[in-house]
């Protein structure tokens, strides 16, 4: 798959734009809104919406989602039903972030640990990570070494656990048993700043790094 990073929202979330070169069918990663400017993207890149796709429901990865359904009618695939009640509650997360009004919407498809999600002739495997929500999902392309991780890891850090449903040490658990488990060479993109490597974040991040203390 191709992927295509796209910041949007006041928190700079990493909207993700992946597609098949061969079918040029797309997915949309958390949408979490500047919708003008996804559409813009999959215009200039002459792409076909496929799908939307959740790592998890908080407003800055998932306020764009009814949006763009409503525009391509596509299905949305994830989260994991951890996150219901994170979905049912983002009108009252949007008011309490300053966000502009969502609509409702409900996933087509909750996604399970092991599962494969198809992006025109392309695959991602499906990660249950709980931690930073209950229900977050990670999504791994094998083919082209590249995982979108949402809020569960980043560059030098990890996902917050304070949230309702939040929990540091299955976040961690998440991290080094199943995300490790991919391969130090696998690239990871996540819902803020810079991609990193699963090798790298080993290797340094003071969160779950081998040589910590
Ligand atoms: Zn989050
Ligand atoms: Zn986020």
């Amino acid at each position: 798959m191709k992927f295509r990073v796209i910041p949007v929202t006041a928190f700079q979330q990493n909207c993700t734009l992946c597609w098949c070169e061969e079918t040029m069918q797309a997915a949309v990663i958390d949408p979490g809104g500047d919708v003008a400017k996804i559409e813009a993207a999959i215009k200039e890149e002459g792409l076909q919406l496929e799908k939307i796709l959740l790592t998890h429901a908080h407003i800055d990865h998932a306020g764009g989602t009814a949006e763009i359904k409503a525009l391509h009618q596509v299905p949305i695939e994830g989260p994991h039903k951890g996150d219901l009640y994170w979905i049912e509650g983002l009108a009252k997360q949007s008011a309490m972030f300053g966000f502009p009004k969502v609509g409702d919407f409900m996933p087509d498809r909750w996604l399970e640990d092991g599962d494969v999600v198809t992006v025109g002739k392309q695959t991602f495997q499906v990660l249950h990570c709980p931690g930073h929500t209950p229900g977050h999902v990670v999504f791994f392309d094998k083919s082209a070494g590249m995982a979108q991780v949402g809020d569960v890891i980043f560059q030098g850090s990890i996902g917050r656990t304070d949230f309702p449903g939040g929990n540091h040490q299955q976040l961690i658990d998440s991290i080094r048993k199943k995300l490790f488990a991919l391969g130090d060479e696998v690239e990871f993109i996540p819902g803020h700043g810079p991609a990193s490597t699963l090798g790298h974040e080993k290797r340094t991040n003071p969160f779950v790094s081998d040589h910590r203390g």
